[in-house]
């Protein structure tokens, strides 16, 4: 009886071993079929969605929440958030940070209090542990938005440490420098108030302007302070009061990321679109590219989008079922 079970398990054993054997053959001569070899570059697209940006030391995440901010900064381990879309959108930027593996943001960072940009900021700091929060001193008229009240109360619930920050304040995020480049003076309007904040790392640099229009753009062309970068974070999600051409001039980027969603606003604005081309950026969009990841190795600036990476995993689904 033992000796018959000893045996039948040899049988089984060397079937499992006959059949991994095959299998085998199996994928290796399908690789080298001309759709094979398809599949493996798809393949390999797919794993390089997040995974040469994984690799690079600098990461910028422009997150699609539709009509609103949120942008992950990632350096050497460290991580800021700068907005949080709106307030249904909470749990969309919760699940990306989460996604992309941040358990922690060192600085989350509100541009102006309007419910597009922190919305869902509240929820953040409720659920991703956060080591500071950075605000500008806005004046109580523009600060009075439940949105606004309720990012408030949860710094205070979380005892987070809050920290008001000016024109000229440097923070870090991993070896990157980010520097409050503005606002440069008082508006009373919160779009024109947001912080204007550039990053640098090892050659690159990027702008993030929150909603600011052509008279912040112009307080900030006419300071002199360096704005050009690589990466312009459009500001005001394509409208047209933003993207005067003596501040695309200024900041000559070699990427424009809009973020902007499919509503009655109809932005981005074709204007703003065309003035951002001829300064010869290539112009990236959350409503049309989903998320967007731009990495930075060093040397050579990558971008990564969610639709590329749906292309690619269809693709692969196609081929395996064929
Ligand atoms: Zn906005």
């Amino acid at each position: 009886m033992e000796k018959r079970e000893r045996e039948l398990r040899e049988k089984r054993k060397k079937l499992r071993e006959a059949a991994l054997l095959a299998l085998i053959a199996i994928v290796l001569a399908f690789s080298a079929t001309p759709n094979g070899r398809e599949l493996w570059t798809w393949l390999f697209a797919i794993s390089e969605f997040s995974g040469p940006s994984q690799q690079s030391p600098l990461r910028v995440h422009v997150i699609d929440v539709g009509k609103a901010d949120a942008i992950l900064l990632e350096c050497q381990g460290e991580a800021v958030l700068l907005d949080a879309g709106t307030y249904p959108r909470g749990d969309t930027v919760v699940d990306y940070l989460l996604r992309v593996g941040v358990t922690e943001l060192k600085y989350v960072i509100p541009s102006h209090p309007d419910s597009d940009h922190i919305g869902g900021m509240a929820q953040v700091l409720q659920e991703i542990p956060t080591q500071e929060v950075l605000t500008y001193p806005w004046p109580a008229s523009l600060c009075q938005s439940t949105e606004y009240q309720n990012l408030l109360q949860a710094t205070r619930e979380e005892s987070l440490s809050c920290r008001q920050v000016l024109p000229g304040d440097v923070f870090s995020v991993g070896e990157a420098r980010l520097q409050i480049l503005g606002p440069l003076k008082a508006h009373e309007d919160s779009n024109n108030s947001s912080l204007v904040i550039r990053l640098d790392f090892q050659g690159f640099s990027a702008l993030f302007c929150g909603d600011i229009a052509y008279e912040a753009e112009k307080d900030l062309v006419k300071s002199g302070v360096d704005l050009d970068v690589d990466l312009l974070k459009v500001p005001h999600h394509g409208s047209a009061s933003s993207c005067s051409s003596r501040f695309l001039e200024a900041v000559s980027p070699a990427y424009a990321a809009v973020s902007a969603g499919p509503d009655n606003s109809h932005l981005p604005r074709e204007e703003t679109l065309r003035r951002l081309e001829e300064t010869g950026a290539q112009v990236c969009r959350t409503d049309v590219e989903g998320d967007l990841v731009f990495s930075w190795d060093g040397e050579t600036l990558s971008l990564w989008t969610e639709r590329q990476y749906n292309r690619a995993l269809e693709y692969a689904l196609e081929k395996l079922v064929q």
